[in-house]
């Protein structure tokens, strides 16, 4: 099959146009003709060796998030046809660990995560267990399938089950034209939550208007945003920070919380460390916490929604497989609203 993969972690010379066999399913997997491909910083990461991401064995195939349909499927399989439109979770729980018995499989011991520590999208085809495979709208394109899995898993996790986002709410939501930011923007409007952005351009908050924003702050112009947050709230700063960015932003995100409001992270793009005032979280009952794994149940939920056609994913560009290393030096630079997908015919 057509892939492109690395032999090696580095930059992005290291992605390599080639064949490779094609997986063989086993039983209980299913095989996908993949249609697109869409990336992640995770993808970035694994190519490159940062952030303490390694890839199990060379080559190695990249990518998280993919669409296409059934080619066949193995033994031991139900409910799932050839032919049949499909993306795919890529997070693979072992089903066997203690945590996984009793339904709390986002605390799975041993998972797996295609396109780290499996081959993953960037191929003609690629096998997950059936557990892994979700039905697309008819009217849904693969690039637009493909855009979903991964942001929209981890915008509903953090949104709804962290932050517990309630309808009537003030949510922030942080780096509005990346991926998670697109998907958050989607997810909170969908709990009839109001929503304001920041985002590193003003094309990019224009764009999250578009998808439901009533406000948004351009932090690269200036980067002081808690009044623009307390003048749209009554003084009182958002009941919900959604972040993705991490240490630049986190002075003001801080200072944007209103009483009892709770900070959910899922990314540090900028960096990890901040300093903490311990006397305002506990004089205004501040929460913060991290987005950690997410579970298959919270998958269903999301998927409900995009089977309704309420939440989209959001495309920004689309490659040929060919032009893999385009399209990580396009992620690299920040520069998108949404996602970058790649087709792989
Ligand atoms: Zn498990």
């Amino acid at each position: 099959m057509k892939a492109v993969y690395i032999q090696q972690q580095g930059g992005v010379e290291e992605l390599v146009v080639g064949e490779l066999p094609e997986p063989e399913v086993g039983k209980g997997e299913v095989l996908v003709r993949i249609h697109a491909a869409a990336l992640n910083h995770l993808d970035l990461y694994a190519r490159a060796g940062e952030n303490g991401v390694k890839v199990p064995s060379f080559p190695h195939v990249l990518g998280e998030d993919m669409a296409g349909e059934v080619a066949s499927v193995g033994s031991g399989v139900p409910d799932i046809q050839v032919g049949q439109r499909v993306l795919v979770d890529y997070v693979i729980k072992c089903d066997s660990c203690e945590y996984c018995i009793i339904g709390y499989d986002e605390l799975c011991r041993r998972p797996k995560n295609m396109g780290v520590d499996l081959w993953g999208g960037y191929a003609q085809y690629v096998k997950a267990p059936y557990q892994n495979i979700h039905s697309v709208p008819d009217w849904m394109s693969y690039e637009e399938a493909a855009s979903i899995p991964l942001v929209f898993h981890t915008a509903w996790h953090c949104l709804v089950t962290r932050a517990g986002l309630r309808p009537g709410e003030t949510v922030l939501i942080n780096a509005a034209g990346s991926g998670v930011g697109t998907a958050g923007i989607q997810v909170a409007r969908a709990m009839n939550a109001r929503v304001l952005v920041t985002a590193g351009s003003d094309f990019k908050i224009d764009k999250s208007k578009e998808l439901g924003a009533e406000a948004g702050f351009n932090y690269n112009a200036n980067p002081a945003f808690r009044s623009f947050v307390r003048d749209l709230t009554d003084g009182d700063g958002v009941d919900v920070i959604f972040d993705s960015v991490g240490a630049s932003l986190w002075e003001e995100s801080y200072a944007s919380l209103r009483r009892g409001g709770r900070f959910v992270t899922c990314g540090v793009t900028s960096g990890h460390w901040v300093d903490l005032h311990l006397g305002q979280l506990f004089a205004k009952g501040l929460n913060i916490m991290g987005s950690g794994t997410r579970s298959r149940r919270e998958f269903k939920d999301f998927m409900n929604l995009v089977n309704l056609g309420s939440l989209r994913g959001v495309v920004y560009r689309v490659f040929p497989l060919d032009e893999a290393r385009e399209a990580h030096r396009l992620m690299e630079s920040r520069d998108v609203f949404g996602k970058i997908v790649l087709r792989i015919s």
